[in-house]
């Protein structure tokens, strides 16, 4: 058992370190993963940041969408209510008669306590009695201004057409009104007697598009449909301090009711373009917003303003970033775990390329039967010793031993009972040589033992005393036989009989020759040629 142990630790002494094996395999394997990880992590960032970015976008494209439908369906609603009540009026035979006749205290007497309901009701601002000259008869909200012609898009389609004709129109003072102009037909005799209009602020559209969207629109105005004189003048009696140049070529309309943020200002004072369709980010007290706009058309079918969305996406932005993150992670988590399981897989890998590379040479340096150094490996020891010695300037010394008569025993006790006896020969060597020396099969029952750092002396000692332990104690072969051998040891020395390995060992060769000239079971030095003579 202890003579097991020995050879195993011996064998040990030449196994290769494959640590930086497996720490290169997992360097060649975990980096380019490692980057593929990283770059599937920047490439998924990148589609998801794309992703939701664009879903964000689709989002206020919708919002712009749904705020022009609900604006142009609000307005084509309200014009219907607005016809439903002219149609009304215009069946009120006090008021025709009083239209005929243009009668204007009639037709206020007759109108005012009508106009208070509807204005009550339906947010009505304006009600007009023209003549079929188009000449102001009456407006009912301000009695004291008539007398002048009506020359509004409106108010010329109905006489063109001569049905109700509606649309929106833009007043001096930059405000969008709802008009409806019905021609007035005499129920006798079908005549032209006149023109009634109603009209009503767009406020309360502009208003619901906040509760119902989300959205701050803003409305801006070219200013090439306004008389700056009128405008700045009606700004004054409204108490507004006028601002004609704040904007490169627009003004603010009265009915934007929010404030304008000052990033989304500096755009417009840059006379920036907000294209209908393109989007703009805006960050704004910690809030994120997209700005698209709609172009705003009078009853002429005249684009003469554009309402401005401020659309806050903060809310979808956090998602945005969050499906980012999420998605990230999980990436990051998923390549970790891969990473992880790979590094352990290629650990154990390289664990068992270790194994059989520690095996694979054992089995190309040692004899299978006795487990020794074989004869090639023998060789290599040798040489490497050689050199160490040559360098260190020491002595190297080697054994050439032989089994005495070993073909008798094999033809008394069968060639297995000679594999045992050499089998456990080795283990005895093994056992009693120092850590540093090496014991090699060489060939046959012939042993070669290597004998680092150790003179003439010492070497002839160890060889004696190696001698002596086979002698001494039988081996047991088959059948609790036990067979006693001896063996002559010839003995060489680096550098005094050679220098050489091949010379070395054919030295000993010699000395082992006569060793068994001397009669066997014995030990002899190399002698030189003048030591001899
Ligand atoms: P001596 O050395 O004393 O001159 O006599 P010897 O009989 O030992 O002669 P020699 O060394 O020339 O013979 C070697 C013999 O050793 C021949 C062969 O039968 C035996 N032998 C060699 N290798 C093995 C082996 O692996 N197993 C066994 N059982 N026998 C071996
Ligand atoms: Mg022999
Ligand atoms: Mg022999």
């Amino acid at each position: 058992m202890q003579e097991d142990s020995k050879i195993n630790n011996h064998t040990h002494k030449v196994s290769v370190s494959q640590q930086w094996g497996t720490a290169r395999l997992r360097f060649l394997f975990l980096l380019p993963m490692s980057l593929m990880i990283a770059l599937i992590i920047f490439v998924l960032g990148i589609i998801i940041y794309e992703y939701t970015t664009r879903d964000v976008e689709k989002g206020v494209i919708h919002i712009r969408a749904s705020v022009q439908n609900f604006y142009e369906e609000s307005i084509r609603y309200d014009a219907k209510a607005l016809q439903a009540i002219l149609h009304t009026l215009r069946q009120n035979d006090n008021l025709a008669t009083a239209l005929t006749q243009r009668n204007r205290d009639d037709l206020l007497r007759l109108a005012s306590p009508l106009f208070e309901d509807i204005k009550r009701d339906f947010e009505i601002t304006h009600l007009y009695f023209s003549g079929v000259d188009r000449v102001n008869l009456l407006r009912v909200h301000t009695p004291l201004r008539y007398g002048d012609t009506i020359n509004r898009i409106t108010m010329l389609q109905a006489q063109k057409s001569g049905a109700v004709a509606y649309g929106v129109e833009l007043g001096p003072l930059g405000t969008f009104t709802l008009r409806v102009v019905a021609p007035w037909y005499d129920n006798q005799t079908h005549k032209l007697i006149g023109y009634v209009e109603l009209g009503m602020e767009l406020n309360q559209v502009i208003e619901k598009l906040q509760n119902f969207f989300g959205v701050q629109p803003f409305i801006m105005i070219n200013k090439e449909f306004l008389d700056q004189t009128k405008w700045e003048a009606g700004m004054r009696t409204l108490g507004r301090t006028a601002h004609w140049n704040h904007f490169a070529n627009k003004v603010l309309s009265e009915q934007s009711t929010y404030k304008l943020p000052p990033v989304l200002a500096e755009h417009l004072i840059r006379g920036e373009v907000i294209a209908d369709t393109s989007i703009i980010n805006l960050i704004y007290e910690g809030l994120s917003y997209r700005v698209t706009s709609l172009p705003l058309h009078n009853a002429g079918g005249i684009a003469v303003a554009e309402m401005i969305l401020l659309t806050d996406v903060s809310k979808e932005e956090k998602i945005a970033r969050k499906t980012l993150y999420e998605g990230i992670i999980i990436v990051f988590v998923a390549g970790a775990i891969l990473f992880a399981f790979f590094y352990w897989l290629i650990g154990q890998i390289g664990q068992r390329i270790e194994q059989n590379e520690k095996k694979l040479h054992d089995i190309a340096t040692h004899d299978g039967l006795t487990g020794l150094y074989n004869h090639k490996f023998f060789y290599t020891l040798l040489e490497n010793e050689i050199i160490r010695a040559e360098r260190y300037q020491h002595h190297t010394s080697l054994l050439l031993l032989d089994i005495d008569h070993f073909k008798n025993v094999n033809d008394t006790y069968g060639h297995r009972s000679g594999d045992m006896i050499l089998s456990g020969l080795s283990k005895r060597l093994m056992s009693r040589i120092r850590t540093t020396d090496s014991v090699c099969r060489y060939g046959g029952e012939e042993i070669t033992i290597i004998l680092p750092e150790t003179d003439i002396m010492i070497a002839k000692q160890i060889a004696e005393n190696l001698r002596v332990l086979i002698e001494h104690e039988p081996f047991e072969i088959e059948d609790n036989q036990h067979i006693k051998v001896t063996v002559s040891i010839g003995v060489s020395v680096y550098p005094q009989h050679a220098t050489k390995a091949s010379t070395l060992v054919s030295v000993a060769d010699t000395a082992l020759y006569k060793a068994k000239e001397n009669g066997r079971n014995c030990v002899c030095v190399y002698e030189t040629e003048e030591k001899k003579s």
